[in-house]
């Protein structure tokens, strides 16, 4: 790894978690957003100047990967995030303000390029698409890393992990995986979600998965013992939900949060850890960049930090 990269990560990641967890947090609508980040570039670039972080900052030609580059000239870093993710990526609809720590570690990164955050919100479905068509410079979305996805785009180190679970209409009478037998299971098209289910039930004795292979498993085909219905977002799913149309919703628990409303439940068991990653262009310099800053935010506290401030253990 290059030392100049090493140096501006931990530099300036002290600078910068300091900043956020001083009271910076949150994104906003885009004005205020942009407000916040050009005070937070101010903070940091005094700091840097009283450290070794901007000289490391610098390759030995004081050049930055060109990909880099053209977005400090743009001035803006475009995220993808989501938007009904307590504590991840979560949108007040009243003011537009973005919150959680994914909005957060966006903005750090923003910050360490000196450039403005822009927040686009993401859903399982589209996010992919938009980083492929660069619309966005990188992914904090819930994205979770699988070795089938990382073939596509560069995931960093996690810097979270959560679990799959189920949420059923408690009228239902649903409250293990293998009371899904003969059930549809709403999923967000693009998740893995329903792979998750299958693998669990199978993993539990309650299906046989003779048939499963994880390769060609596709959520619209498959009916050994569940089935699936796709959706394109999670309040269409939700609807669902209450309308009878499908029995159960799966997705990682913390998504499933703000749709655990009176009258629902969580099934007992919890499976299949998803491991989040920062998502960029394969190859990119700001995959670099990125891996760099989550491994020193990991290393110095400040991500152990974010997830205590957003009630995430
Ligand atoms: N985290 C899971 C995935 O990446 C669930 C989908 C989502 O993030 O919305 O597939």
């Amino acid at each position: 790894m290059k030392k100049w990269k090493k140096l501006a990560a931990f530099g300036l990641a002290a600078a910068l978690s300091l900043s956020i967890l001083a009271g910076c947090s949150g994104g906003s609508d885009e004005t205020t957003a942009a407000a916040e980040t050009t005070a937070a570039s101010e903070e940091t670039a005094a700091a840097a100047e009283d450290t070794t972080a901007a000289e490391g900052a610098q390759t030995a030609d004081g050049e930055w990967p060109a990909d880099v580059q053209a977005i400090i000239d743009r001035g803006v870093l475009r995220v993808g995030v989501k938007n009904a993710v307590v504590g991840f990526g979560y949108q007040d609809a009243l003011t537009g303000e973005y919150s959680g720590m994914e909005i957060d570690l966006a903005k750090m990164i923003a910050d360490y390029l000196g450039v403005d955050v822009e927040y686009t919100t993401v859903t399982a479905a589209t996010r992919g698409e938009l980083l492929d068509s660069g619309d966005i410079d990188c992914v904090l979305a819930t994205f979770t890393i699988t070795d089938e996805r990382k073939e596509t785009w560069d995931f960093t180190t996690p810097y979270y992990t959560d679990y799959v679970t189920v949420l059923v209409e408690e009228s239902s009478g649903i409250t293990t995986l293998a009371d899904l037998v003969g059930k549809v299971v709403g999923v967000s098209s693009g998740s893995t979600s329903a792979k998750s289910v299958v693998e669990a039930m199978i993993e539990e004795g309650v299906i046989s998965g003779d048939n499963y292979n994880a390769e060609t498993f596709d959520p619209a085909t498959w009916t050994e013992g569940v089935s699936f219905q796709q959706y394109d977002d999670y309040p269409t799913i939700s609807t669902a939900l209450s309308a009878g149309e499908v029995d159960a919703f799966s997705v990682d628990k913390s998504i499933l949060a703000i749709y655990n409303t009176e009258g629902r439940t969580y099934i007992e068991e919890q499976f299949a850890p998803q491991e989040y990653g920062v998502t960029t262009t394969k190859g990119s310099g700001l995959s670099d960049v990125c891996e760099e800053l989550i491994t020193g935010w990991l290393e110095d506290g400040t991500i152990d930090g974010l997830i205590a401030e957003y009630n995430l253990q």
